[in-house]
């Protein structure tokens, strides 16, 4: 058997760590191709060929964590403050409603003071009841990704309307995550709330970042056997992008580099397409952060296995200010002429786009029995 068959040969089998992590080691094309392949083999077979769209939008920036990673932490006072307006909000979710996307993802900064809790309470209750019609009789799917919150504002979110919650876990390795985030955010407490969302009823997703500065590949396999032991519904994952002016003071370690923005590019999408082998049914976004990298990766991600795409609609005033990393992009996503280019270029690839429907999980879906 030559060396190709044998590093592939145990895909039909569950994967370990090593095998995971060899797979992810690879740069050759032809090997790469192999990995793309199987994980689009069984993307179409255990869920179709249709990417569902998800409407962004970003509504606000005011934000009491600290992640040295992060453009919008804390620290950085070179930030201008926003909190969109609830109707501005509300608008949006009927413009993507019009573009027949029929789900809304609403991520912020997080908080957890009473006013922030009231305020997405509102714009999820209004959302729900101003966007029902004759094709969508419950109103727009939405994801909510605002960060660590308690059972009870869970509940609340839950009970106005949200049912599908993302809430990266960044890293599974207790080393990298303290080397992330100050002493006060713990790995520990991100995984009780992935727990604690599970528990209240949401379909929960999580994700890393990926190439972070002394990330192994025994990490990032780590990574996707967590995302199975946790019976995870969605993945979000992307590249990690350095922010000199968000690692500013008190930030993360110094000397230590991420790797080349190239390797960072191939390990997301040999991520993606081996969560899509180890995981089989949940869905898996093409995120926008590989985008800043190479324009062309975010469809790339579609090939390996990705069946999700969240075009930003945050209106350009603001969006400036929800610069999580740099090279963001300023693109109007929300424009007709974006939009049928990107419907142009998944249907090049041969995938349809699931129009009018949520495009739930469907391994939330086999486990709620729905
Ligand atoms: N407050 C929300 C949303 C966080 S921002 C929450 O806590 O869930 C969304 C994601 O952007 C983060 O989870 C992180 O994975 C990603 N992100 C932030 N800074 C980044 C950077 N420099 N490079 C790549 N991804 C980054």
């Amino acid at each position: 058997m030559n060396e190709q068959n044998e590093l592939f040969f145990k895909f039909d089998q569950p994967l370990s760590v090593d095998d995971i992590a060899a797979y992810l080691s690879i740069t050759d094309k032809k090997q790469i191709g192999f990995v793309q392949q199987k994980a689009e083999q069984i993307l179409l077979k255990e869920c179709g060929n249709k990417v569902y769209f998800r409407a962004l939008v970003e509504a606000s920036n005011i934000c009491r964590s600290d992640c040295y990673y992060c453009g919008i932490r804390k620290f950085n006072k070179s930030v201008d403050r926003y909190q969109m307006e609830p109707e501005v909000i509300v608008g949006l979710a009927k413009q993507a409603r019009d573009l027949n996307y029929a789900s809304f993802v609403i991520q912020a900064g997080e908080r957890q003071d009473a006013g922030f809790i009231d305020y997405i309470e509102n714009v999820l209750c209004s959302i729900k009841e101003q966007t029902r019609c004759d094709k969508l009789p419950d109103g727009l799917g939405i994801t909510l990704s605002v960060g660590e919150q308690t059972k009870e504002t869970y509940q609340r979110f839950f009970n106005a309307g949200a049912h599908r919650y993302l809430l990266r876990v960044e890293t599974t390795s207790p080393h990298l995550f303290s080397k992330l985030h100050p002493p006060e955010q713990t790995l520990e407490s991100r995984i009780n709330c992935l727990k604690l969302l599970r528990d209240v009823g949401f379909q929960v997703g999580t994700g890393v970042m990926i190439g972070l500065p002394g990330q192994k590949t025994e990490d990032l396999a780590n990574d996707i056997l967590f995302f199975q032991d946790l019976d995870i519904d969605m993945i979000g994952m992307g590249p990690f992008i350095p922010d000199p002016i968000a690692q500013g003071v008190g930030g993360m370690e110094e000397g230590v580099e991420c790797p080349s923005p190239e390797t960072r590019v191939r390990w997301t999408l040999l991520m993606t397409a081996l969560t899509r082998i180890v995981l089989k049914d949940v869905n898996i976004a093409a995120t926008t952060a590989l985008q800043a990298i190479d324009p062309q990766a975010r469809e790339q991600a579609l090939r390996f296995g990705a069946n999700v795409m969240m075009p930003l609609l945050t209106p350009q005033s603001v969006r400036k200010n929800y610069n999580l990393y740099p090279k963001k992009s300023m693109r109007d996503e929300a424009s007709i002429s974006f939009h049928k280019e990107l419907e142009k270029r998944i249907h090049e690839q041969g995938r349809e786009i699931g129009y009018g429907a949520w495009g739930d999980s469907l391994h939330a879906c086999k486990r709620n029995k729905t």
